[in-house]
């Protein structure tokens, strides 16, 4: 999941009556701009967060990824540009409680990225559509939004999976003690409603190949904790493993680098490998999607 930024203004309230995002192609000289052309990069599930006169105004979800379209006939009046566009179907889940981003410029401006921010040194907001922003922006905006206001950020996910989600928290908010949460993390989500969608697609321990249905655990790779909602059950969050190998991910004594390869704490010896089943050599691989959290894990809980 990305996050970006979209300096609405003009537009805001015509394209949230509509649930999308559109921006032209280019100029009416022919050029290229790249806060349009960022539309491109926009996949279905990225947070995309409302600027409007300075205020954080609404937090949105792309329902779909970036597709061409025409310019949509509500932009005519507002919007002299080109007709030819892309557009981005997205839920707009506007805020009670907009917020002021000059309140807090001083967190956000360190968290901005060098070149194409989307707010100036200067703490004003940059000339553009729509800015990329890193992961520690994105949640922090979302922190911000979310503090303030009830915000469900679930959309895509069931009536099953929004039960299953609230039992957990509940479970997990009647225990003060980390270990007992622990318990219940490993027995409620290990093997429930996130194991079953994993083992929809792999019946054995991703590391060893043990295929013994009732010994599988799923794994978070970003903890329960951590998540938003829809990363808690999104399977590219999961490895399904043996309980050795599961033990083993969840203390952050193995994680992995993006290209599959295994990195081995070394507070494991050499000689305890043979024991816990683990050799340099294992390499996973890993889809796309699970990049990102396996990158989290690596740089949060390997040992
Ligand atoms: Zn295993």
């Amino acid at each position: 999941m990305a996050y970006y930024i979209v300096f609405q203004n003009k537009t805001y309230h015509e394209e949230r009556v509509g649930g999308y995002l559109w921006a032209p192609k280019r100029t009416k000289s022919g050029k290229a701009i790249y806060h349009w052309t960022n539309m491109t990069k926009v996949k279905e599930g990225d947070i995309i967060f409302s600027m409007y006169k300075r205020n954080l105004v609404s937090v949105n979800i792309a329902k779909s990824n970036c597709i061409d379209a025409n310019r949509p006939a509500a932009l005519d009046s507002v919007n002299l540009w080109e007709k030819e566009g892309w557009l981005v179907h997205a839920e707009y889940n506007v805020l009670d409680k907009p917020i002021d981003i000059n309140l807090y410029i001083e967190e956000i401006l360190p968290l901005c990225p060098g070149m194409y921010s989307p707010f100036t040194t200067g703490g004003r907001g940059n000339q553009g559509y729509l800015f990329e922003i890193e992961n520690p922006l994105g949640e922090y905006l979302l922190g911000l939004a979310q503090a303030k206001n009830h915000i469900q950020l679930t959309a895509d996910l069931s009536r099953e999976e929004k039960d299953y989600i609230k039992e957990v928290d509940d479970l997990l908010n009647r225990f003060m003690d980390e270990t007992e949460k622990a318990g219940i993390r490993k027995s409620r989500i290990g093997q429930g409603l996130f194991r079953n969608k994993l083992l929809a697609n792999t019946r054995e321990c991703a590391i060893c190949g043990l295929a013994i249905k009732e010994l599988l655990i799923a794994s978070h790779c970003k903890p329960w904790k951590d998540c938003s909602d829809i990363e808690r059950l999104d399977v590219h969050n999961g490895i399904l493993l043996c309980p050795t190998h599961d033990a083993l991910f969840d203390k952050g004594l193995i994680t992995f680098q993006d290209d599959g390869r295994i990195i081995i704490s070394n507070r494991i010896k050499e000689k305890e490998y043979r024991l816990l089943n683990i050799s340099k050599e294992i390499r996973l691989p890993f889809k796309k999607e699970q990049l990102p959290y396996i990158k989290w894990h690596r740089e949060n809980q390997a040992q």
